[in-house]
């Protein structure tokens, strides 16, 4: 087997018709049905969604592909913080691709390890805490390096579904948390613990003290980095207003990744795991309007003709997301039958074993 990193799959895959790209996903997957496991996040386009073994979000495709160790080769449609989560949960023989090496997660890549890491005895400074009764929380939307620092100081890592949970347990943990990098979720599970508004402030990256004042960060338990989903902030509290307008009877419902405002309007929030379940227990006959990414908004749509179903903001398309195309798809594939792996995510064993406890005390709590 030999091994390529490269993002220009070439004329010869883009040249080719939408048609016949599908046709030979679907020939290659059964010849090498016995070696791979095709994992397909939510925000998926359908054209690739559609050849997913298994799908859902990250952390939960990560763990049950964990499961399934008879197959050489996990192809990650996703973007590069699963495929990385995959790898650090993965048996020591499966090889984890991406078919899109520019499928990153920007919100991501807002909180670096280095950036993290010079913040760290900053804000222990500036809040006169000592580091050691600092909880670090990450989103498992960051990097492998930065769950391992995560893990490296006795922190854990949170999803969209028990960020809640989590931040309770850092927060009887130690004096201050310091969430990452998706201020939204931070805040909005802080503010669903009670916590008031003066509690959680913000780190604004590249200004001094992050930007807060120390009367703020005396007040503070939750210091929240300023990061973001762009596709989430497309979502505005006058969306919400439009929509109580154009169908009162719609039970509005949001991702946590939305800012606060737009949370305090819908009727509900949660993971897209939860959203998912709650448009599949609703009423035949009943009307939702979602707040999340469009192509699993257009598949719920699909998927449940019987109920009106509406997004939110119609911008938010995920564009890294976006990037994984059938012809990737098909390229990965072609590769592996002719003996070489493509774009393989692979974390050095040492981050992977600090990002692994971040995971695991997740798990345990
Ligand atoms: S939807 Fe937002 S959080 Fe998810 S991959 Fe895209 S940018 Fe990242």
């Amino acid at each position: 087997m030999s091994y390529v990193q490269q993002i220009d799959i070439g004329a010869k895959y883009l040249g080719l018709t939408p048609e016949k790209t599908i046709e030979r996903i679907g020939a290659r997957k059964k010849e090498l049905a016995d070696r791979i496991l095709i994992l397909g996040h939510h925000y998926q386009q359908d054209d690739v969604y559609q050849f997913a073994d298994l799908s859902g979000d990250s952390l939960k495709l990560s763990r049950e592909a964990a499961k399934i160790i008879d197959k050489e080769f996990l192809i990650f449609c996703g973007v590069h913080f699963m495929a990385e989560a995959a790898d650090i949960l993965a048996a020591e023989r499966q090889i984890v691709i991406l078919p899109h090496l520019d499928a990153g997660c920007p919100m991501a890549e807002m909180s670096t390890r280095g950036a993290v890491e010079a913040a760290w005895p900053e804000l222990a400074q500036a809040a006169k805490v000592s580091q050691d009764r600092i909880i670090p929380v990450t989103y498992v939307n960051s990097s492998a390096t930065v769950k391992a620092f995560v893990g490296e100081h006795g922190g854990s890592v949170c999803t969209s579904s028990n960020a809640n949970k989590v931040l309770e347990w850092a927060l009887d943990s130690g004096d201050l948390v310091f969430f990452f990098p998706d201020q939204h979720l931070g805040r909005n599970a802080s503010f669903q613990l009670g916590l008031s508004e003066d509690e959680v402030v913000l780190w604004k990256r590249g200004e001094p003290m992050g930007g807060c004042s120390a009367k703020e960060l005396e007040n503070a338990r939750v210091v929240l980095w300023d990061g973001y989903c762009e596709v989430h902030m497309r979502s505005f509290p006058e969306h919400v207003h439009q929509w109580r307008v154009q169908d009162a009877n719609a039970t509005i419902i949001v991702h946590p990744e939305c800012r606060n405002e737009v949370l305090r309007l819908a009727d509900l929030s949660g993971s897209t795991e939860m959203i998912i379940s709650a448009v599949a227990d609703g009423k035949p006959g009943s009307s939702w309007v979602i707040g999340t990414e469009i192509n699993l908004v257009h598949r719920l749509a699909r998927l449940h003709p019987d109920k009106t179903i509406h997004s939110l903001s119609e911008s938010c398309l995920c564009p890294t997301m976006d990037a994984v195309k059938p012809a990737n798809l098909l390229w990965v594939l072609d590769n592996l039958a002719e003996g070489r792996v493509v774009n393989r995510i692979q974390v050095p064993p040492d981050i992977a074993r600090q990002a692994r406890k971040s995971l695991d005390q997740m798990l345990a709590i």
